[in-house]
């Protein structure tokens, strides 16, 4: 049954008592016509708004608990590649209808992560029709402490965090689970989607962890940093012309996960690493002489940081595969293409 306006604000989005988180920097939270907020002294304003769209970005018949979680889990990959800290969202949420049932694990995804980074929602906007979920991250760096995509030198190692290429395997399998609801299953194989590395695919694309941990770590040390939202193969070319260098990517270096490497063939896993997206890993530009430093950061908090190669003089970005030049046969993720 669906519920009201008022209804949905109150009982999914105001929390009350214990819920209710510290909220540092919050003068005026929901309920006003505007939230009040105040930065700490001496630091920067940082914000940053994404958008999810039911049937673009994520299935039509994706679990409401993982599309709570991206929303917040995508505006947070951006503020790691800043190095900043989150603090603040506002959420604006269009729906066909208000179901209670959704909206409970829609607010439980949410949490789950505000709670883990210390997010206050401090207000949005409630108006029906397709399902669209916009949020608006806000928080602070010191004052002019923020890793930009532009500081890269010729002569920095680019770097990535994590591994790449899951979260598209991961929505390929999701794919296929949902194929398999629908239709009888024929012939004696088990079906693709199914087993412990598939599922640990598919939770690397409904449940992206954001690496906000290590861009706060990655300040001072890294000279340019971007997320890896749309695939390497269409964001570095961001960051290369943003700094003005040329970026030069060994193929063979792509971190794989254990996973993606026994499901997928070896062409499908380097397509998927270099173009599905949706990793939510980070890209870094480090001079040779830190990337001992950087590495130590990652080691600390497990996480893994792999060198891919290397920032020159110059524009545009070149690959090589087993030592010979090399061109994608992939593009990355782009609305309007
Ligand atoms: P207004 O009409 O003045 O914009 P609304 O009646 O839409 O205010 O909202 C009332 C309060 O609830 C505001 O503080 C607004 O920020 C908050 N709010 C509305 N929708 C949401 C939501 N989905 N999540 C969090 N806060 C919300
Ligand atoms: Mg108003």
């Amino acid at each position: 049954m669906s519920i009201g306006e008022f209804e949905v604000i109150s009982r999914f989005f105001v929390r009350r008592g214990e819920r209710a988180p510290a909220q540092e920097g919050v003068l005026l939270g929901i309920g006003d016509d505007a939230a009040l907020l105040r930065v700490p002294d001496g630091a920067d304003l940082v914000a940053a708004v994404d958008t999810i769209v039911a049937g673009r970005h994520f299935p039509l018949e994706t679990d409401a608990r993982s599309i709570g979680h991206r929303a917040l889990a995508v505006n947070l990959s951006d503020f790691a590649a800043m190095g900043a800290s989150p603090a603040w969202a506002t959420l604006a949420l269009t729906m066909p209808t208000a179901e209670p049932a959704w909206l409970e694990g829609f607010a439980a995804g949410l949490w789950e992560l505000a709670d883990r980074y210390g997010v206050t929602l401090v207000g949005g906007d409630t108006t029906s029709g397709p399902l669209t979920v916009s949020l608006q991250l806000l928080g602070h760096v010191p004052r002019g402490t923020a890793i930009r995509r532009s500081g890269a030198r010729a002569g920095d190692i680019l770097a990535v965090t994590g591994t790449l290429g899951d979260a598209g395997a991961g929505l390929w399998l999701a794919r296929a689970r949902t194929a398999a609801r629908g239709q009888a299953l024929t012939g004696t194989d088990a079906p693709p989607h199914t087993g412990v590395l598939a599922r640990e695919l598919i939770e690397r694309f409904e449940y992206p962890a954001p690496r906000v941990q290590f861009g706060l770590a990655a300040r001072g040390i890294a000279t340019a940093a971007m997320d890896i939202s749309d695939g390497l193969v269409g964001d570095l070319p961001k960051l290369a012309a943003a700094s003005g260098v040329s970026a030069h990517v060994e193929v063979d270096r792509l971190p794989l996960s254990q996973a993606l490497r026994e499901l997928a063939t070896p062409l499908q896993a380097r397509d998927w690493a270099l173009a599905a997206g949706d990793d939510y890993e980070l890209l870094f530009a480090v001079p040779p002489d830190r990337f001992g430093l950087l590495s130590e950061a990652a080691s600390r908090i497990g996480l893994a940081l792999t060198a891919i190669g290397e920032l020159g003089a110059g524009s545009g970005v070149t690959w090589t595969l087993n030592g010979m030049a090399w061109v994608p046969g992939v593009i990355g993720y782009d609305h309007f293409r």
